[in-house]
């Protein structure tokens, strides 16, 4: 397909399902050869991007028509391998969000059924994930789960590197020593590519793992036969009695491929949520103090002094979820509170990273449902209270906190809809879930 033809079903999908925040006006392709040569890329929109007229919001208003001067480090190594960068998506402002309904520049809808969502915060990576009919790869991220969630709520493949193994030099910050750029697409093998291009050590990035260049891809080659699965039972409370069985349908699938299951316990998982909402809304709080109408985006006419110029910037500038989590996340850092809530959650982040540890002693993998429904209606899920919503994430926040590699394949239907099976492995074992993920999608 040409850039024309490519650009002009961008355009179909636009209009149909909302999924991008900016397209260019004309596509000019990569001509440099290498393993992403012909492969559209979308940017989920809080990857900088230095192209002219494409502007980087992280799906904010207050980030509006900002063009960083650089591109992020997965962005040149994208540039650099012959891929082509396609547009920006749709995402939750600042990546705050389960459904991308939180978004500034439009809601993507899931086009498997637009009256639901696509699942947060990268639901716009993942819708074009789903309906692109050209060669394409999505760069999404996650501090929490949202790539996974999307991956499954659309039926596409989202995988989560391990903290730190690819660059975030050149991501707007939602919390630090959480969020990770990785990739989703149509299959295991497309995300593994991306994955072999993007992967490995970057010197702008101090948190980046010295951990060299290697090909994923040969992962998908190697049978499951003898692999350890572990499925941990806490992983089930809670969830839809339907994904489970559509999940543990999964599992049985590894099992005839020569998988050994076992059923195992995880016992810090039910402190995961808040210990998660708690560090995620302290870093947040503090990253988002440098949006005050001067360096970057929304600016206004100066009248008035610092703070009330500050202020009606950010009034104006924020949505409402962003307006939360600034004020929850100041509260726990606040000098009276920071022992209790604080200092606390990174306590049981220890926590819920040793019982990771523990279980990887014993298991290559552990699987679980990736999330405990499947896409909600949009009017479903107004009527979810802030504290309701942050709870359908339970069964992503703790692999995230521990910064552990994890994949989300499609695995099976409800309704219709599809159901997404959660892959985990020990950090810096992407090659394992990738060689499950594989054999169970084939
Ligand atoms: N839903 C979670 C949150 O709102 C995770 C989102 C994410 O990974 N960016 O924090």
């Amino acid at each position: 397909m040409n850039s024309e033809k490519i650009l002009d079903s961008s355009r179909s999908i636009q209009k149909k399902f909302s999924p991008f925040i900016t397209l260019p006006n004309k596509l000019v392709s990569n001509t440099r050869k290498g393993p992403l040569s012909g492969i559209m890329v979308s940017v989920k929109d809080n990857i900088c991007t230095k192209t002219k007229g494409m502007q980087t919001t992280a799906g904010s208003k207050i980030l509006e028509g900002y063009i960083p001067p650089f591109n992020a480090t997965c962005i040149d190594r994208v540039l650099e391998a012959g891929g082509t960068i396609l547009g920006k998506t749709a995402m939750d402002e600042f990546g705050f969000g389960t459904f991308s309904v939180n978004c500034a520049y439009g809601i993507p809808k899931n086009p498997l059924d637009p009256e639901r969502s696509c699942g947060g915060s990268s639901g716009g990576a993942a819708c074009v994930a789903a309906t692109a009919d050209f060669p394409h790869v999505a760069l999404a991220e996650s501090t929490g789960g949202s790539i996974s969630c999307p991956a499954a709520f659309t039926g596409t493949v989202g995988l989560t590197p391990t903290y730190g193994l690819v660059s975030r030099w050149g991501l707007i910050d939602y919390a630090n020593s959480l969020d990770k750029i990785g990739c989703m697409g149509k299959t295991v093998k497309d995300v593994a590519k991306l994955l072999s291009v993007i992967a490995g050590h970057d010197p702008k990035d101090s948190t980046s793992l010295q951990v060299g260049k290697q090909d994923y891809t040969k992962h998908l080659k190697v049978s499951v036969k003898g692999m350890r699965i572990g499925v941990p039972k806490e992983y089930f409370e809670g969830v839809d009695e339907r994904v489970s069985k559509a999940v543990w349908g999964a599992v049985g699938k590894l099992e005839s491929m020569g998988a050994a299951l076992t059923e195992i316990s995880l016992p810090h998982t039910k402190y995961a949520l808040p210990a998660y909402y708690i560090i995620a809304m302290a870093e947040a709080s503090t990253n988002l103090a440098k949006y005050a109408g001067m360096r970057y985006g929304l600016h206004k006419e100066l009248k008035g002094n610092f703070d009330e110029y500050f202020s009606s910037v950010r009034t104006n500038g924020f949505g409402e979820e962003a307006k939360r989590r600034i004020i929850l996340g100041t509260f726990a850092r606040m000098a009276g509170y920071r022992d209790a809530y604080y200092l606390k959650a990174l306590k049981v982040r220890t926590k819920v990273i040793e019982d990771f540890k523990q279980a990887f002693r014993k298991f290559d993998v552990l699987a679980a449902p990736t999330m405990p429904l499947v896409a909600p209606k949009f009017d479903e899920i107004s009527k979810l209270s802030p504290i309701e919503v942050y709870m359908m994430d339970i069964l992503t926040v703790a692999p995230n906190l521990a910064g552990i590699p994890m994949i989300s394949v499609p695995a099976g239907t409800v309704d219709k809809m599809p159901v997404g099976l959660h892959l985990m492995a020990d950090h810096l074992q992407e090659g394992k879930i990738l060689q499950a993920a594989n054999s169970y999608a084939q």
